[in-house]
């Protein structure tokens, strides 16, 4: 059977790409200015939308478009459904393509187009599965429905919306990520810590942290940092500039980054460094210029909340990527390591200081413990939580029907092991309670998302509707 549909999808090169196209070519960025009743991601995002439910209607399916956040198309009788869960919003273009992110164009076996690989390409893959599913006649037990959201790139809100007004089927696969497939996601715990406004009786040898700021996304380690300071009143407290400028260089050397300091025209010390950016589930490949200037800022004398905020970043955040000085630590055999990313820090004297961190936990760890955990090292060190939202982990076992269906087809048709992933990130199968991200970017080929000159490669998107078609047709019949 797997031959068939390998043969099956490859007779249909042509037509797929012929349909494939003028979908890439829709630019379905979203937005906002565009919004109306019944599109509320902009125009773009509604007409990508609407191509599909389109298609398959005059491919004889039964399709629905609901109010615009999402849409299906179904095929197949019964109680149950297997949901495949894929997106028409693409992320924002950037500059330096060879060729305009949204007119495609064929090189050397692979499309160029914003959206090629996440997830239009792959999305008309799995529709095209579908409809081979259809044309073989072959019973099956239970409904297939191709669910299209259309904000996935954002908030998610497409399936927010779907969860009310529809129910998200329980099994099912989004092939917008890799193959074999991701079958387990770390949850999140995203705290702000705060520290008091400064309110301590400085004496003359203290310095003075006036304001620091670093990092402007949670979920990032940050690349910059910049901090106000004044030295000490005192002369015998005080360095010289040049000492000071000395071993902050050499201290940035040792951390591997750069920066300098300026002194400003009211006498204050401007220290500015650049990290290294990473994303905030891989902590440790970046190198975070808060609290690396923090660490280095701690040795001299600031009192109050100056020191309690710089103490905080520089003893307990620095270095702390799996969370042992939180007082967190914990790992799984499925998905690791418990991360922990220092993401936004801010301080200013009179207002205080907050910091946000990003905890990305295994996921078959209960999360209420951490928190707790949390909470308690907090109090001890003297700082208040002003807010916390948490997101669940995701994790389909080993064992479950959907991973060793799934298992078991991507091995007839590529004659490697499913060797089963698992992510420090959410990915879109996370929507479906027995979901998997499966595919369609196969092992050892670079990930074009979200690049410049995104592509895909054309015959892996013709081996992705095989199997795919095999895949829905073995966890429907
Ligand atoms: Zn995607």
């Amino acid at each position: 059977m797997s031959r068939d549909w390998k043969e099956k999808a490859f007779a249909r090169q042509e037509e797929y790409l012929n349909k494939l196209v003028p979908l890439l070519a829709i630019n379905s960025i979203e937005d906002l200015t565009t919004a109306a009743e019944g599109k509320p991601f902009g125009e773009g995002v509604a007409q990508a939308l609407e191509y599909f439910l389109k298609l398959g209607e005059a491919d004889g399916f039964r399709t629905k478009n609901l109010d615009g956040y999402a849409g299906y198309v179904e095929y197949g009788e019964g109680e149950e459904e297997v949901g495949v869960l894929v997106h028409v919003d693409v992320v924002t273009v950037g500059e330096g393509w060879t060729t305009p992110p949204f007119e495609p164009s064929i090189r050397d076996g692979k499309i160029y187009a914003r959206g090629a690989i996440d997830d239009k390409g792959p999305a008309l893959a799995a529709y095209y599965a579908l409809k081979l599913v259809k044309e073989s006649g072959l019973p099956l037990s239970k409904r297939i429905r191709f669910i299209i959201g259309t904000d996935e790139e954002s908030g998610w809100l497409c399936m927010k919306h779907y969860a009310e007004v529809e129910k998200l089927p329980e099994i099912g696969f989004s092939p917008d990520a890799s193959f074999p497939m991701i079958h387990a996601e770390k949850g999140q715990i995203n705290p702000t810590l705060a520290v008091a406004p400064y309110q301590s009786q400085a004496d003359s040898t203290a310095w003075v942290l006036h304001s620091f700021a670093s990092g402007d996304q949670g979920n990032s380690v940050p690349e910059k940092v910049k901090a106000i300071v004044s030295m000490p009143l005192a002369a015998e407290a005080r360095s010289t500039i040049q000492e000071i400028r000395e071993s902050w260089q050499a201290h940035l050397a040792r951390h591997g980054v750069t920066g300098e300091i300026q002194q400003q025209s009211d006498g204050t010390l401007c220290f500015e460094a650049k990290g290294k950016p990473a994303h905030g589930m891989e902590p440790h490949l970046g190198k975070n210029a808060g609290t690396i200037a923090a660490h280095f800022l701690h040795q001299f004398s600031f009192q109050g909340s100056d020191q309690a905020f710089l103490g905080f970043l520089s003893e307990v955040l620095h270095e702390d990527h799996w969370g042992e000085k939180l007082g967190l630590a914990v790992e799984d055999e499925v998905t690791g390591r418990l991360t922990v990313n220092a993401g936004i820090f801010s301080y200013d004297r009179a207002e205080g200081g907050s910091i946000r961190l990003n905890i990305r936990y295994p996921a078959t760890i209960e999360p209420e413990e951490y928190v707790e955990k949390l909470k308690k090292r907090a109090d001890e060190l003297n700082l208040g939580i002003s807010s916390l939202r948490t997101s669940r982990a995701h994790y389909v076992p080993k064992d479950h029907p959907v991973v060793q269906t799934l298992s078991r087809v991507y091995s007839k048709h590529t004659g490697e092991e499913a060797v089963l992933l698992s992510s420090g990130g959410a990915t879109y199968a996370k929507s479906l309670k027995a979901g998997v991200a499966f595919g369609p970017l196969f092992p050892g080929k670079k990930s074009m998302a979200h690049l410049t000159d995104e592509y895909a490669e054309i015959d892996d998107l013709l081996r992705a509707i095989a199997i795919y078609a095999e895949a829905m047709y073995e966890l429907a019949k």
